[in-house]
This record gives structure tokens, C-alpha cells and sequence, in this order.
């Protein structure tokens, strides 16, 4: 029975760690890395509990930013997003934690600014959609495609957070 009881213990402890283990692509774009906008993009994941996995800065290239935006050819902004996002350096991370996925877009704020709340990244510091400061991963299975895309594997640190234990019970 003792042993059953480590093993259970074993087991949550497990599950507590899948939980918390989700990660997300989230992105300084161009425009917020010139605004100065890089550390309080960081620090809002940051605080907020999250684990930063891997970041960067990159100038990415046309054929890079195609495959990252792949899903929006046919979009009439297409040809302008692709110049804006190659316009200058990126900064690209990778954020770990229970809920990475959904959480990171609620920090971020919606797609277009003007209908972003104050308290989000794009509702305290954008107003045009086609300038919109940052990007997150929209689910668990594009975040794993577009961090394969932007990172390679030897990128991404395996890492406990010193916070990790009053971060979650
Ligand atoms: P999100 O980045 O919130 O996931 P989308 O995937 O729909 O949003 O769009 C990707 C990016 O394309 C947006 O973040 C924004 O920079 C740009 N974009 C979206 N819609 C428009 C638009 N109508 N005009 C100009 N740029 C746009």
C-alpha cells in the first residue's frame, strides 16, 4: 500500500507536469522590436507565471515568412503582411505553461486593436491591424508547426523554474 501511495504521488505529480508543459510561438513583431515594446512583451508572460523555452531575434526571410503565413495567401493583405513582418528583426520565443495556448491570446488581445481591451498587448499599445505589434500561436497544433518552423529542437531549453512550485499547487 505504501508503495501504491508513491506511485499514485509519482502519478500526479506527472500529470501536473503535462498540464503545465504546453507551449506556444509567441512573436515581437517588427514594429513592437522598433517601438522598444521587447521587455514588457516579455515581462507580461513573465510575471504572469509562464516559462520562457527558447528566443531569438531574427530578420526572417520572404520564403520563411511564407510558410509561416501560409494559411493567409489568398488574403488581399497577404503581399503588404509578408513586407511588414520581413520589414526588420523579430523576436521569437517559445512560452511554456498550463494553457500556454489560449492564455498567450488573451495577453496578446484580439487581431484587430481597435477591438483589443486596454490591458492587453495590442489594447495598450496598437491601433492598426495590419500593425499589430505581436504574434501567439491560435492552437496547440499550429504553436507545435510554427515552433518547428522558427526553432530548431537544440533551441528549445528543457528547464525547471525555480517559481514552478507556487506557480501551481
Ligand atoms: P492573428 O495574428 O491574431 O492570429 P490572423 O492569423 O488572422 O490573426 O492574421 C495574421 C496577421 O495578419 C494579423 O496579426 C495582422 O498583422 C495581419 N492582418 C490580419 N487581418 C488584416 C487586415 N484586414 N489588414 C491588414 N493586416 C491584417
Amino acid at each position: 500500500p505504501r508503495d501504491r501511495g508513491i506511485l499514485l504521488q509519482n502519478r500526479r505529480i506527472h500529470e501536473q507536469e503535462i498540464m503545465s508543459s504546453e507551449q506556444t510561438f509567441i512573436a515581437v513583431k517588427p514594429d513592437g522590436v522598433q517601438r522598444g515594446l521587447v521587455g514588457d512583451i516579455i515581462s507580461r508572460f513573465e510575471k504572469r507565471g509562464y516559462k520562457l523555452a527558447a528566443i531569438k531575434l531574427v530578420t526572417a526571410s520572404k520564403e520563411h515568412l511564407e510558410k509561416h503565413y501560409a494559411d493567409l495567401k489568398e488574403k488581399p493583405f497577404f503581399p503588404g503582411l509578408i513586407a511588414y513582418m520581413g520589414s526588420g528583426p523579430i523576436c521569437a520565443m517559445v512560452w511554456e505553461g498550463r494553457d500556454a495556448v489560449k492564455t498567450g491570446r488573451v495577453i496578446l488581445g484580439a487581431t484587430n486593436p481597435l477591438a483589443s481591451t486596454p490591458g492587453t498587448i495590442r489594447g495598450d499599445y496598437a491601433i492598426d491591424v495590419g500593425r499589430n505589434v505581436c504574434h501567439g500561436s491560435d492552437a496547440v497544433e499550429s504553436a507545435q508547426k510554427e515552433i518547428a518552423l522558427w526553432f530548431d529542437k537544440s533551441e528549445i531549453n528543457t528547464w525547471k523554474q525555480a517559481s514552478h512550485d507556487w506557480v501551481y499547487e
